[in-house]
């Protein structure tokens, strides 16, 4: 392809695009596709091998259209509730073009000043539009911030940092001792750094009674346990926003008893709800104070709910000597007399890759075009929303919250009357004390199976109940309301409403539908249960 051929087939690509967006809120939100779809359709002959002779674009433009878009997920609908939103905007799309049109590795400075030095000012934008303090931002020449793919990344990263910090202080600490922490809510992320660098990892309890957040006394428990048992306490991940219920751990709490632990490093992973931190209002629960005074590293994701198309993963930490004393490998084709000078970042080597993608021109456009306001808004909106659909929840007869609204999120589960057997009378509300817990649960999942999988304007709401405190406490809906309007939110209330019609007589969908999954699945769980409420009737 040669530049007016590129000129011709951009133009279109930004065409179709363009009519693609006006079609979305018309599409599927999940494609109706088996697996192997595509797979079956791959043009001509090269299903296992690329064509022998070069395509003509035309062709291959169009296959897009017919073959692939077909087959996508849209998580920038405005019916996708699942997981957590992926952020999409026209500036973040931009950015990715022009970045793309320039390929850069960027891996130092003299690589490409602009790549190095414009990310650095983004990183100290966006710690100023979060109201971080000054020794995180790049400009303070000991502390910084850079993009990383995602949290997960960034978790490894200062994870390696961590280790490296601990082992340096105490050279003769054997690895297999060392110990992170993470809680039951936190992110899979701990367990997955623990799991690429061989090191034990503990997880602790967090209480319902606590909205899933982790208090000092339980962190000083465990650690003044594994000190005792000749374990090394190195790292632990505090969440400002888990995934699951949107839990906020305690940072003062357990920033104090770290004091007594001076070698633990304190990463706070707020991936979704650290863009809270944009909104002065929100500054106190999302616990900006006790960010920057006790976590020695902060992440948030701006692909989440920031605007910035993916990936955009922001970390900062206190001190980038902690980053790069872990990372740096410099052989002397990289050596350069900028860095050896001491007067610019490479950030080779604050990441595990050596190459990276151009990823703070996208943040860039956003930023400007939105402006603080602009952001501020958008997340205000995004809470606004939420706060009315918790508000149908409430008012609901059927549905009870788990744990309080956390911005964006809903946690619910279902109130709903049960009924055993063709219309006999073994009915049992679902908020009763006396319900066991394996009831609950298989009731919440059961719905939130039966409302993904509605084929009208689905509101795709998601379970996240697979993390096991939860599932010892209460089973969990979830919905993000991130981005969506009025009229959506009311539509996911109606759809409950009239999913959970069950109430009253239990002749409702709801609960014959119950019957049957519950029958098909003969889960052991759920017949138990079931038997001891209903006084011992074999099911
Ligand atoms: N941390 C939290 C609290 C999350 O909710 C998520 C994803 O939902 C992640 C980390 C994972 O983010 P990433 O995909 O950027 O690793």
């Amino acid at each position: 392809m040669d530049v007016e051929a590129f000129r011709k087939a951009g133009y279109q690509a930004i065409d179709r695009i363009c009519d693609f967006y006006y079609s979305l809120q018309e599409r599927p939100v999940v494609p109706p596709v088996q697996p192997g779809y595509l797979l079956k359709q791959l043009p001509g002959k090269h299903e296992d091998a690329p064509p022998e002779e070069g395509e003509d674009w035309n062709v291959i433009a169009d296959d897009y259209q017919k073959l692939i878009l077909p087959g996508l997920t849209f998580w920038q609908h405005p019916n996708f509730y699942a997981y957590f939103p992926t952020a999409c905007t026209f500036e973040g799309m931009l950015g990715d073009l022009y970045s793309t049109s320039t390929p850069n590795p960027g891996f130092n400075w003299t690589s490409s000043p602009a790549c190095t030095e414009l990310e650095m000012a983004m990183m100290d934008w966006c710690a100023r539009l979060f109201g971080l303090a000054d020794h995180f931002l790049n400009s303070s020449g000991t502390g910084g911030g850079v993009i990383q793919t995602t949290s997960s990344d960034s978790a490894l990263v200062v994870t390696v940092a961590a280790r490296s910090q601990y082992t340096r202080r105490h050279p003769d600490a054997k690895l297999e001792d060392l110990v992170l922490y993470v809680t039951s809510q936190t992110h899979s992320l701990g367990v997955k750094a623990s799991l690429v660098l061989g090191l034990q990892c503990r997880i602790l309890d967090v209480k319902p009674e606590d909205e899933y957040a982790l208090r000092g006394e339980t962190l000083r428990a465990a650690l003044e346990e594994d000190v005792a048992r000749g374990k090394r306490p190195f790292f632990l991940i505090g969440t400002v926003g888990t995934t699951s219920s949107g839990a906020i751990d305690h940072l003062e709490e357990i920033g104090e008893v770290l004091k007594d632990y001076p070698d633990v490093w304190l990463h706070v992973d707020a991936a979704w709800a650290g863009v809270t931190l944009a909104c002065p209002e929100y500054r106190d629960v999302s616990r900006l104070k006790d960010i920057n005074t006790y976590a020695t590293s902060v992440g948030t994701n701006l692909h989440k709910w920031g605007l910035v198309n993916f990936d955009a993963a922001l970390l900062w930490v206190r001190s980038r000597t902690d980053l790069t004393d872990a990372l740096d490998v410099t052989p002397e084709f990289l050596r350069t007399k900028q860095s050896e000078a001491g007067a610019v970042i490479d950030y080779r080597n604050w990441h595990l890759g050596l190459g990276r993608r151009f990823r703070s021109l996208k943040v860039w456009f956003v930023l400007r075009s939105y402006g603080v306001k602009g952001f501020q808004a958008y997340i205000r909106r995004c809470i606004e929303l939420n706060e009315y659909f918790a508000s149908l929840v409430k008012t609901s007869p059927s549905l009870a919250l788990v744990t309080q609204p956390s911005f964006a999120l809903t946690v619910f589960r279902v109130v709903a009357e049960v009924t055993r057997g063709e219309g006999k009378v073994h009915r049992h509300r679902t908020d009763d004390a006396a319900n066991p817990l394996g009831l609950l649960n298989a009731i919440s999942m059961t719905f939130a199976k039966e409302a993904a999988a509605r084929g009208d304007a689905p509101p795709y709401l998601v379970v996240l109940s697979s993390s096991p405190s939860m599932q010892t406490a209460e089973s969990t809906s979830v919905v993000l309301v991130f981005g969506a309007d009025e009229a959506k939110v009311k539509e996911v209330g109606d759809m409950l409403k009239t999913k959970l019609n069950a109430k009253g007589g239990g002749k409702g969908r709801w609960s014959g539908k119950f019957t049957g999954v519950w029958r098909e699945k003969e889960s052991k769980v759920v017949d138990e249960a079931l038997a001891s409420l209903i006084g011992g009737v074999s099911v």
